[in-house]
């Protein structure tokens, strides 16, 4: 994952690289370093830990002085998180920053270890930079392409040469990278935030172009040295979209920005009362003809698709399967020609989702994505997007994201079960309309944020929960459960309600708090007696159902209640009490909300 982030031009380097970091540290805080040329010397300064310590390490005084450099903040994948093991990495000739893993580092280490090298860290990323000073001839270009003509895996790459004290190289394959265009001040980064202070316009780079920066010109060619010609991006959001804006924590802040992102992504994708989504190419016919529908996704975003499958079975009457990227690509699938693979991402980046839409073109499936990040890889190489509109989303634990993915679930389900027939057009014209009211809805649920805190007090002492539901509530459930434990570092399970008696009901005592979600009217009854169960074996339960329902107080110790909607629009009101409590949960433990441990917000390794 890591972010990188280079920068030249007449302001003060060091500064603006410590900033560009402060808006990737969602990629990786394990640590943080740079490398900034001082009257014509590399200095190089990195510590492990989050930027924060970078920068108090630096304070005022120690800084380097200059105005061309590169920054890295880095979630670990060889080697523990250590000073020795932070980027940049390099020599006297050459400094790199890493985002990515060198597959064939092995073999790479060895050969220069034959040639004399010897290597600090335990890093992948080391060997290329050691690479680099090997075939170093003057020629940093040529140096680069004959490196990169020998290494295998994925990178974003941010170079700079002893040499060539105003020049930044950049490099990548299958790691995002964009250039910043600014006056008299070009960028490199691994994403848009990282620049927006300065910048709104960008290139984004392909795998294998080679990137020259200076302060006055950018030059971008191809593998075999061709020149190319670009098209300029421009960011239209917001820089108070990539900060906190008064609130404590992103993802607080991001809870409250659902209804918003609900609305901008829905609203372009519904015309005369009907969902619309032929902008993005796929016809009506297109997908009343798709044979099977799978969506493949990790984590979060898995999700989301899980509440798309039951949704778009019940509605569209299409077989759904969904699956994790990482297992969907090792197991040969059955996908065929007539098949519509769909993915899921935030980032468009998600190493596993790629390859499985690499390897579903390569079997002749249509592709359509679901992404939030424009212009990202999943997205430009899918056949079809949908973009979501939720801006950037910075908490490492995904909440406006996941809601924008369901909002295009719906979408997707409504037109998929009207282009089959499934549906007639006054049904779809009632389901799109009752869409165009959640945002409200889920402002209501918003309100029930004292309740959610009360209920985390509860839980914030327990080793361990349990969150049960059943059909749509199952897939929120695991949804919740992956909430809390990511930022609370408690454990948690989900479970299908009805697979309780069959094993897992023998973990249940007093010290297991159970969270039962309960919305879905047709299963209520099934769901109270399994809730029952629990309690009888001392379980503390809070339960979250519709207002309509009417609970016995005995049920369950704590319970949330929901506005009514109709029930296959719960989950989007649904998923809100469960963000809320792992929120609180954590903020009330002490954890750090936004940057979880271990975790990083972009997975674009395996
Ligand atoms: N493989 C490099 C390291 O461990 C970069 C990691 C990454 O981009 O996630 O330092």
């Amino acid at each position: 994952m890591c972010g990188i982030v280079g920068y030249v031009g007449h302001r003060d380097c060091a500064d603006v690289l410590l900033d560009s970091l402060s808006k990737l540290e969602y990629r990786g805080y394990d640590s943080a370093g740079i490398a900034v040329f001082e009257n014509d010397k590399i200095i190089t300064e990195k510590t492990k830990g989050a930027l924060k310590n970078l920068k108090d390490k630096l304070g005022d005084g120690h800084k380097p002085k200059g105005v061309c450099g590169i920054g890295h903040t880095r979630w670990a994948t060889h080697g523990e998180p250590s000073d020795t093991n932070s980027h940049p990495h390099g020599s006297a000739k050459v400094s790199i920053v890493h985002n990515g893993i060198i597959e064939n580092y092995i073999d790479i280490k060895n050969f220069l270890i034959d040639k004399g090298y010897e290597f600090a860290s335990e890093t992948d990323t080391e060997t290329v930079a050691k690479l680099l000073d090997y075939y170093y001839d003057g020629n940093p270009v040529e140096t680069i392409k004959r490196v990169l003509s020998e290494v295998k895996g994925a990178y974003g790459l941010g170079i700079i040469f002893a040499d060539f004290k105003d020049t930044i190289y950049a490099v990548r394959k299958d790691s995002p990278l964009i250039v910043g265009v600014g006056k008299e001040e070009n960028f490199i980064a691994s994403d848009v935030p990282a620049i927006i202070t300065y910048t709104r316009d960008y290139y984004l780079i392909e795998s294998d172009e080679i990137v020259t920066l200076t302060k006055d010109n950018i030059e971008i060619c191809d593998i075999h040295g061709k020149q190319l010609v670009k098209e300029l991006q421009h960011a239209d959001w917001d820089i108070e979209a990539a900060e906190k804006g008064g609130f404590e924590h992103f993802m607080l802040k991001e809870i409250h920005e659902q209804p918003t992102a609900f609305r901008t992504t829905i609203k372009p994708r519904i015309m005369d009362g009907m969902p619309f989504i032929e902008e993005c190419g796929i016809t009506r016919e297109m997908l009343a003809g798709y044979h099977k529908i799978f969506i493949v996704a990790c984590g979060t975003a898995m999700h989301a698709g899980l509440v798309g499958k039951y949704i778009i079975e019940k509605l569209a009457r299409v077989e759904v399967t969904v699956d994790i990227a990482s297992e969907f690509r090792y197991r040969n699938p059955v996908i065929t020609k007539e098949d519509l693979v769909i993915l899921i991402s935030q980032s468009g980046e998600t190493a596993d989702t790629k390859a499985v839409l690499t390897m579903a073109k390569e079997l002749g499936a249509a592709t359509l994505s679901v992404v939030n990040v424009k212009g990202s890889s999943i997205a430009r190489e899918s056949d079809f997007v949908l973009y979501t509109h939720a801006g950037p989303e910075i908490s490492v634990a995904s909440t406006k994201a996941y809601m924008v993915q369901l909002s295009v679930m719906y979408l997707l389900a409504f037109e998929l079960a009207y282009a089959r027939g499934v549906i007639s057009e006054d049904e779809c014209r009632k389901y799109t309309s009752v869409l165009e009211e959640m945002p409200e809805k889920i402002n209501e649920v918003l309100k029930l944020k004292d309740r959610c805190q009360f209920i985390a007090s509860r839980l914030v002492n327990s080793q361990s929960l349990l969150y049960i539901g059943r059909g749509l509530d199952y897939a929120l459930s695991m949804e919740g459960s992956l909430k809390l434990k990511e930022i609370s570092y408690i454990h948690s399970e989900a479970y299908a309600s009805g697979e309780l008696k069959h094993g897992t009901i023998s973990l249940v005592t007093e010290e297991m708090p159970v969270i039962a979600v309960a919305t879905q009217s047709d299963l209520l009854e099934k769901t109270i007696s399994n809730v029952k169960e629990v309690k009888a074996r001392g379980g503390k339960v809070s339960m979250i159902c519709s207002e309509k329902v009417d609970v016995d107080k005995e049920i369950a110790n704590h319970l949330i209640k929901l506005p009514d909607v109709e029930d296959l629009f719960m989950p989007i009101l649904a998923i809100v009490p469960l963000q809320f409590i792992a929120y609180y949960t954590s903020v009330l433990k002490g954890c750090d909300v936004d940057k979880p441990r271990n975790l990083a917000k972009s997975v674009t390794v395996e």
